[in-house]
């Protein structure tokens, strides 16, 4: 490595990243351009022999690995302590949040988190507890799982719920595997699930992981799922189907009660996929269309800040057919006090469980926020999440349809989220280029190609926090974008002008990842 002083900068590292092109703006001395701060990798920038913190010299010990010692230097970058605050400082403002701005991304439910939920979930009784805790000493924070477990009962119609599942996905294969256990006790193995054309990635994924075959069922023109062709294939070989309801299209599947009925008729269970639950709750009970089994996601619903991975939580609720093969552990109450049913105490009503999920009981942090988001919203503030969900979804597909193809816009309101196509742009422009310029606008774009059953889909989540305000700003960003899509603009093309990085090669991206950083030098000689 070239020689470097002290601060860990190099001269050399505004030569890395050099103009892109001629429409890049001139470059600055340090590659900053104002409050927009460049920053290298931690291995360009670090060095060794430089460190935030003294620590005295190790004392010489026999080693215990027995000559698995370290034979060399696994070359992790030094920093001071202002350059390592600095450097996820710098990197961190790179990043789009809720707290920063619209984010109008389908299928996530990006909502503002309020922050009375924050403050309950790091109360130390709640945030310090560990799972292997004497229950005596937790009966709080069993209190809370016990009270969420209510809420989500009621709130569905359910006749159960398992809280452990950490993710939707997680979820689904808990509901999946409560499908199985049933299927299972009554000696009746079955091999196929049924996933509409609009199912989100997660559930044919998790069927095939559960090791079943994956069919699929069409949609018709409408974007729901076509019921003729599902009663058709119905048979003693199918275990379920899976359906998101409301579906990724955006639209309530108003069959599925009679879904319900002819899979039951045909010994099948139906799984519902529940992420999009916002815009329901209050209004319609699972339990009453015939579901057996359904996740909801708390990071999505009830409030929880997500995205990049993480935090999540899945519960699942179950019907009456399904909830004796629930998952332990669970929170059950005797008089006033809290219990734990695990493998040790399952009483004979709980026998058939399938196993566990997930070592201990979920995540906490995810219940206090949901409970706190719960009971501060109360059963009519609920409701009315649902209705502004659905209200704000609605406002955009009629506020763009003029100017984007709605494909689905003649099947009735939409949902929670407003589905657009890319037919009618200028020869050679597509959805990329509108989330593309959206990005100069300020806007993290909302999710592009999927679902799969519309041509160069553009999925747009309002969600119920955001102002009337806010959306006309969107919307008028929106409409400019698409404008300007449609009438061929060439800069266009070569968007993002304004943010960190100009257009990348995604697919370059995605198929040869560079995962191990490399000296510059090698860098160019390996290509
Ligand atoms: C988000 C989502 C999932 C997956 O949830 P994760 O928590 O990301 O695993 C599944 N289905 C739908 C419809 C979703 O929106």
């Amino acid at each position: 490595m070239t020689a470097i002083n002290q601060s860990g900068w190099k001269p050399e590292m505004t030569a890395l990243r050099p103009a892109q092109d001629e429409t890049d703006v001139a470059g600055t001395y340090t590659g900053n351009k104002a409050l927009m701060l460049e920053e290298p990798l931690i291995f360009e920038i670090g060095h060794d022999g430089s460190t935030g913190i003294d620590l005295a010299e190790a004392p010489q010990v026999a080693s215990r690995l027995g000559g698995l010692q370290r034979n060399r230097d696994i070359g992790l970058p030094g920093l001071s302590e202002p350059e390592a605050v600095r450097h996820y400082t710098r990197l961190s403002r790179q990043n789009y949040a809720i707290d920063l701005g619209f984010f109008p991304l389908g299928s996530c439910t990006m909502k503002h988190n309020p922050r009375l939920n924050e403050k309950v979930a790091r109360m130390a009784g709640f945030a310090d507890v560990h799972p292997m805790q004497p229950v005596e000493t937790v009966q709080g924070a069993l209190a809370v799982i016990h009270q969420l477990a209510h809420w989500l009962i009621t709130l569905t119609g359910m006749k159960a719920v398992a809280m452990s599942p950490k993710a939707g996905a997680h979820g689904e294969l808990c509901g999946i595997l409560a499908i199985r256990a049933a299927l299972t006790a009554r000696g009746d193995a079955r091999s196929v699930i049924l996933c509409p054309e609009s199912a989100h990635g997660t559930n044919p994924a998790t069927a095939a992981f559960a090791g079943y075959q994956v069919e699929n069922i069409p949609a018709t023109s409408e974007g729901r799922v076509d019921l003729e062709a599902l009663k058709a294939r119905l048979g003693p070989d199918i275990a379920g189907v899976m359906i998101t309801n409301p579906n990724t299209c955006g639209l309530f599947e108003r069959d599925m009660r009679a879904i319900s009925d002819a899979v039951h008729a045909a010994g099948g269970y139906v799984y519902c996929d529940g992420a999009n639950f916002n815009a329901i709750v209050g209004r319609v009970r699972p339990g009453d269309l015939g579901i057996d089994a359904m996740h909801i996601n708390l990071h999505k619903t009830f409030s929880t800040p997500h995205g990049g991975g993480g935090p999540g939580s899945g519960p699942v609720v179950l019907s009456e057919a399904l909830a004796p093969f629930a998952p332990l552990p669970f929170v059950d109450k005797d008089g006033e006090h809290y219990r734990l049913v695990e493998e040790e105490t399952v009483g004979e009503h709980h026998d058939k469980t399938f196993g566990r999920m997930v070592a201990f009981h979920g995540q906490m942090g995810m219940f206090t926020r949901a409970l706190a988001y719960i009971m501060s919203h109360g059963a009519d503030g609920l409701r009315q999440v649902a209705e502004d969900a659905v209200l704000n979804a609605n406002y955009i597909l009629r506020s763009l349809q003029d100017v984007l193809d709605a494909p689905f816009a003649h099947s009735g309101p939409c949902m929670h989220e407003a589905l657009f196509s890319d037919d009618g742009m200028a020869e050679g422009f597509s959805t990329l280029d509108i989330a593309k310029g959206l990005i100069d606008e300020g806007y993290h774009p909302m999710t592009v190609y999927f679902p799969l059953v519309v041509h160069g889909a553009m999925l747009i989540e309002p969600t119920e926090t955001e102002s009337k305000a806010t959306l006309d700003q969107f919307i008028g960003a929106l409409r400019s974008v698409a404008g300007r899509a449609k009438a061929g603009d060439q800069s266009l093309k070569s968007a993002p002008h304004h943010a960190p990085r100009r257009r990348l090669d995604e697919t370059q991206a995605a198929r040869k990842p560079v995962l191990v950083w490399r000296e510059p030098e090698q860098a160019v000689a390996a290509e």
